[in-house]
């Protein structure tokens, strides 16, 4: 992918366009061959330092209006980074190694050219900088540079407002310089014929922390990463059922990764956990979700299009994800598992009736793109709201979740009963 910059790199204005190839260039380098980066970071480092170490991001300025904007950022160490664009909505993307945030929040308040900035781990060695932008921008420079005698070092990006042609055309021009940095999806793991292989999915992640606790303040990323563990453990309990996690440990994954790693793992199941928040404080109590192209009601349909925020957030383009095949036996298949994902939900709701709080018809439909995989019966469940004070209080509860997680484990077991019995 690289070998293609090459000869084009020391062509063209010294603005944006060659910094972007430099950056593909350093960064391609450090992801393709991880050894060479860390080789560099230790160079960089200095005696003492390891180059396992996370990068620290400590410091964060930005000032600007809706013309120019600068964003500086402090490093521990020499921080080698990519540069690029994604549209719909336009965004800047800034991808880093590993990296601990230690800036403060109020210091990486979007303002200027961007309305929204988010920052967070993406797969477990890399990390990622979002910055949504007000109208077109293109980035006129991108540096790091030294301070303090090698003891820290600052990034600098100089965004500028463009109109559209020009936005459109810094789109085209990488396209051909490669895009990297999109998470690898899981090897397939070998499992055994005769195992019932449920995959369990911790909403959010990383980037994207998902909902925050009104009282706990508690980010959903992390209630559902403590659920899922806790579920798979339990379900592993059961004979003949292997529990696997589509993500155990606080990373980002697209939707479609997501359901591309349940799929690899040959799940038979798939069960994406979740716990927001809601305007109406007091609704409480938990919704099973299957996909539909209409939603059930409003509620539904609202929930789903803020859940299929999330590579938005994170700022994977839809490019990346590989388009879906339209074919009739695809069709069919989905249709047949629609009505095994409709029986899972049925078990769900009837395991938690008079157990666990359920909110009002607690078997819900909407478009959730975690919910589409044609071939692996599907539900979302939404365990409880975090805007809601009871909810909250049993959510961060381990012995709530023991609770849950046992409910659920019976749900699955009357769900396979019911397969057997159907044949299937
Ligand atoms: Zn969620």
């Amino acid at each position: 992918m690289f070998e293609r910059c090459v000869p084009c790199a020391p062509r063209g204005s010294l603005f944006a366009l060659p910094i972007l190839q430099r950056l593909v260039l350093s960064l391609a380098l450090a992801f393709a061959f991880p050894a060479f980066a860390q080789d560099g970071a230790a160079a960089d480092a200095g005696p003492g330092d390891t180059a396992s170490k996370p990068l620290l991001a400590y410091g964060a300025r930005i000032a600007g209006d809706d013309a120019r904007t600068r964003v500086v950022l402090d490093f521990d160490r020499k921080p080698e980074f990519l540069v690029r664009y994604v549209d719909n909505p336009v965004r800047v993307i800034v991808d880093l190694p590993e990296t601990a945030f230690g800036v403060k929040a109020e210091d990486m308040q979007a303002r200027g050219l961007f309305r929204e900035i988010r920052y967070g781990a993406m797969g477990a060695r890399s990390a990622r900088i979002v910055f949504t932008a007000i109208k077109p921008v293109a980035v006129t420079a991108a540096d790091v540079k030294s301070d303090d005698g090698g003891k820290s070092f600052r990034l600098v990006l100089d965004a500028e407002r463009v109109d559209r042609a020009r936005f459109r055309g810094l789109l085209d021009e990488q396209k051909w310089t490669g895009s990297i940095a999109v998470p690898k999806v899981a090897q397939p793991a070998k499992t055994d014929p005769g195992q019932f292989v449920i995959a369990v999915d911790a909403g959010h992640g990383g980037i994207d922390t998902g909902a925050i606790g009104v009282d706990s303040k508690m980010e959903e990323k992390t209630i559902t990463l403590a659920f899922a563990r806790e579920l798979a453990e339990r379900l592993n309990r059961e004979q003949g059922v292997k529990a696997v996690l589509t993500r155990d440990a606080d990373e980002f994954l697209s939707l479609n990764e997501r359901v591309q790693i349940a799929r690899q793992k040959g799940a038979n199941l798939f069960i994406s956990l979740h716990a927001d928040t809601l305007k109406q404080h007091d609704i409480r109590g938990a919704t099973v979700y299957t996909i539909s192209d209409k939603a059930s009601d409003h509620l539904a349909a609202s929930l789903a299009e803020r859940e299929n925020l999330s590579d938005q957030i994170a700022g994977v383009a839809l490019s990346d994800e590989p388009a879906e095949v339209a074919d009739i036996l695809i069709d069919l298949t989905r249709r047949e598992t629609q009505a095994f994902s409709i029986n899972l939900a049925r078990s769900v709701v009837s395991s938690f009736e008079g157990q666990i709080n359920l909110i009002n018809n607690p078997h819900r439909f909407a478009g959730f793109r975690v919910l589409q995989a044609p071939d692996v019966p599907s539900i979302l469940l939404e365990i409880g709201f975090m805007s809601n004070k009871d909810d909250e209080k049993l959510l961060v509860d381990p012995a709530w979740r023991r609770k849950v997680a046992d409910h659920l484990a019976e749900a699955v077991r009357r769900y396979r009963l019911g397969g057997a019995k159907n044949g299937g």
